[in-house]
């Protein structure tokens, strides 16, 4: 059924070992974030027989089915958890994120009527203003934490480039070396960020107190986060979303009749005069988010978008297009969230012969 969203095994295979390699240069382990893909499990074991073994996800149900599915595997827990969330994270995610005395102090409880011990990772905030605890108050949480009898501090972590877009540029890092610097005790993991800080890595440029790296865009579409640059060696190319066509027709691009303004992008069309060849396709904003999303075919333009449609102008296209014909997209990491979400998305591997 279409919409289908199709990977390549091969090419994410290649992303993994790219990843390994320039890791290894600077002695970094990267730990592979799921939560792009909703952990979808053929993709995930791909990974794991491409060699991963530590993942992430944002969701306890993700990370609840993965190591159901990979018992072997860790899985790291790299949101902050809800106060409900807490029962069916600890003790099954390898390390979980916190950012609070409240949230560990529950983290402890539940740890100590399980009769475990939690390892949590406390993230520091640098600039980005997501989470993290300020720099300032950070020793005081972690001498406290160190108290605490069920949960271990193996290490602390920061995240920019998530939010308000900072850059993890040669400044910003030395600020989290200086902050670590300055932490009363060592610790065995630096968590130093996501895809945003491959730049550093590509160039073979040092990343001082970084153990390890959360990894998602890059791995599934090859580019670094902070300027979606392609990283030389990756893949780009791992997903392709194929739609049908079923609808195709000679129209004016000019609406007519008197128009408001409230229907999806109004404002930002720019109609054109004369007929223009339409194609409308299956798919819209209900599965995903139309703007990261691009023709592979150059000559076919998105013209705008509602719930289930999308327009596309196709009078410049060289192939024939029909009702029932098939458009590939290249997406971004933006649209991948919500194929992976809807159930009305087919996800597939691309077959061999297709590559
Ligand atoms: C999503 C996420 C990542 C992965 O970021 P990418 O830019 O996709 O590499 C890393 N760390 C945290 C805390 C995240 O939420």
């Amino acid at each position: 059924m279409y919409p289908k969203l199709l990977w390549k095994r091969e090419a994410l295979r290649q992303n993994v070992e790219t990843l390994d390699l320039y890791c290894q240069k600077q002695a970094l382990q990267w730990i592979a974030v799921t939560k792009g893909f909703c952990a979808h499990l053929p993709i995930v074991e791909a990974l794991v027989q491409s060699g991963v073994t530590h993942f992430a996800d944002s969701k306890w149900q993700h990370i609840h089915e993965m190591k159901e599915r990979f018992p072997n595997i860790h899985v790291d827990l790299i949101r902050i958890p809800a106060r409900e969330e807490i029962p069916y994270v600890v003790g099954v995610a390898t390390r979980i994120v916190v950012t609070s005395y409240e949230v560990a102090h529950l983290l402890n409880e539940e740890a100590k009527s399980k009769n475990s011990i939690q390892p949590i990772i406390v993230f520091i905030e640098l600039g980005d203003r997501r989470e993290g605890i300020s720099q300032e108050k950070a020793t005081q949480l972690l001498k406290r934490l160190d108290e605490l009898t069920h949960i271990r501090v193996i290490g602390v972590g920061m995240n920019v480039t998530c939010f308000n877009g900072v850059v993890p540029d040669g400044e910003k890092m030395q600020e989290w070396a200086s902050f670590v610097e300055r932490l009363p005790r060592k610790y065995d993991v630096y968590s130093g960020g996501s895809s945003s800080v491959l730049q550093t890595l590509w160039n073979e440029k040092p990343l001082p107190y970084v153990t390890e790296l959360r990894i998602g865009e890059a791995l599934l579409f090859g580019v670094e986060a902070s300027y979606g640059e392609a990283l030389p060696k990756m893949r780009q190319d791992v997903f392709e979303l194929h739609v049908q066509v079923v609808e195709v027709e000679w129209k004016e691009e000019r609406p007519s009749g008197m128009c408001s303004a409230r229907t999806f992008q109004q404002g930002v069309r720019q109609n054109r005069d004369g007929l223009r060849k339409r194609a409308i396709i299956h798919l819209g904003a209900q599965d995903v988010a139309v703007e990261a999303i691009c023709p592979v075919d150059s000559n076919i333009e998105i013209i705008g978008w509602c719930s289930d449609y999308t327009i596309l102008d196709v009078t410049d296209c060289h192939e024939d297009i029909d009702v029932h014909s098939i458009i590939a997209f290249h997406i971004q990491y933006a649209a991948l969230l919500r194929l992976t979400t809807s159930p009305y998305v087919t996800i597939e591997e691309m077959e061999k012969n297709e590559k």
